[in-house]
Formats: structure tokens, sequence, C-alpha cells
């Protein structure tokens, strides 16, 4: 299990397979740079972005799913102790956000239907869902995407929201990490932190 979690009582998650580009867009939402190593098959911990004197953090989780060289063991557990870390932080987890690699997901997600398996992302969605945290599906690398319309209705789909996309511009947000265009997660985040009367926090995702 992660330790060292900093005492704060307020907190958004980010969560998602490896190499979905969870570490670029953290870069890009924070200003800051943490040296994860970058090491496959050493087991990484969650980076907290404590710095501000607020009593809140943002949590960068481990990625999980399939990563090149790493046992399937070792995989499985960084997902089991990323869903154990959410449910213990429940309460005081404001939104979670799924990042998600816009190019690869829908295919990587019909594969593990095909082969009878529950899709990480579509697992991790509803299971964030589950335990009651306002979510946003962060859908990453739209610049490698040609109908980026029709790739976030594909995807709507599959996590059991109905097309259009548009209805759901709370809960899906595009954008591309690397070219630093990320203002459809910022504002989804604001409407969910003003829905939670925490607006004290919009300073964080403005
Ligand atoms: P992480 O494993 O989820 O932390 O992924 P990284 O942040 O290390 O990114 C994985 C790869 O995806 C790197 O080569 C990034 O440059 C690339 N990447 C991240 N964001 C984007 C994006 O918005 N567009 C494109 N085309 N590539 C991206």
């Amino acid at each position: 299990m992660f330790e060292g979690r900093p005492d704060r009582g307020a907190e958004i998650v980010f969560v998602g397979r490896s190499n979905v580009g969870k570490s670029t867009l953290m870069r890009e939402f924070t200003g800051h740079r943490f040296d994860t190593g970058g090491k496959p098959g050493v087991t990484r911990s969650p980076n907290h972005y404590d710095w501000a004197s607020e009593d809140f953090t943002f949590t960068d989780l481990p990625g999980f799913g399939f990563m090149e060289g790493v046992e399937e063991e070792v995989r499985e557990r960084i997902k089991t102790d990323v869903v154990r870390y959410v449910e213990e932080h429940a309460d005081e987890i404001l939104v979670g956000v799924l990042v998600i690699d816009g190019k690869a997901a829908v295919d990587i997600i019909d594969r593990h239907e095909e082969r009878g398996n529950v899709p990480h992302d579509v697992e991790m969605f509803h299971f964030l869902r589950e335990v009651g945290i306002p979510t946003v599906v962060a859908v990453n690398k739209t610049d490698k995407v040609d109908d980026v319309d029709e790739r976030l209705n594909a995807l709507c789909e599959r996590l059991g929201l109905a097309p259009p996309w548009q209805q759901w511009c709370d809960t899906v947000a595009p954008i591309s990490a690397k070219r630093g265009r990320i203002e459809p997660l910022r504002e989804a985040l604001r409407t969910h932190l003003h829905e939670q009367g925490r607006d004290d926090l919009l300073g964080f995702v403005v």
C-alpha cells in the first residue's frame, strides 16, 4: 500500500494506464516536474503536489496496465494499490481524473472485450463513480486523432454514456497535454469544484 500521503483534507487524483501521458499532463497542469525515474520494473509511488498552503493536494497515482518489461503480477499489484488508495481516501477526493490515450483507447477496449476481459479504462471509470467520486475522463493525445468528434462518441459508447459526447463535457475532456491544450479539463474541474462548494480551490485549476 502506498505510504506518505500528506495530511490534506481535499484532493484531486489522476489515474490512468501507463504511457497515456499522465506525467506530461501533470507537468503541464502544475508546472512542476517530478523525477519519476522512468525505469520500468520499478514500483512507483504516488506523486503528491502539495506545495501550496491550502488544505489540498493533487495526486498523480502510478500508471497501471501493460508496461513493457514489467511482470503481470507487479502490474496487478500497482492497480490494486491504486484502487485501495482511492477507496481509502474517497471522502477527501473531490474529483478523479481518468487519463486515457485518445488515439489507442477504443481499440484497446475492444480488444479486451473480444477476449472476454473487462478493459482497465472502463473498469476504472465505473469504479470511481461507484465509490461516489465525480470523474472526468481526460482524453489525451487528441492531436494524433483525425476525427475527434467521432472518436469521443465511440469512447462515450464504451463508457456507457449516450453520445453525442458534447452533452458530457463535465465528464469527457478532450486534451493534448503535449501541446498544452488542456482547457476542457480545467473547465470540467472548475465545474466539479464549484458544484461541491469549493470555489476556494478554483485557483488550482485556472
Ligand atoms: P505516462 O506514462 O502516462 O506518465 O506518460 P508520459 O507523460 O510519460 O507520456 C508517454 C508518451 O506520450 C511520451 O512520449 C509523451 O511525449 C507522449 N504524450 C504525452 N501527451 C501527449 C499528447 O498530448 N500528444 C501526443 N502526441 N503525445 C503525447
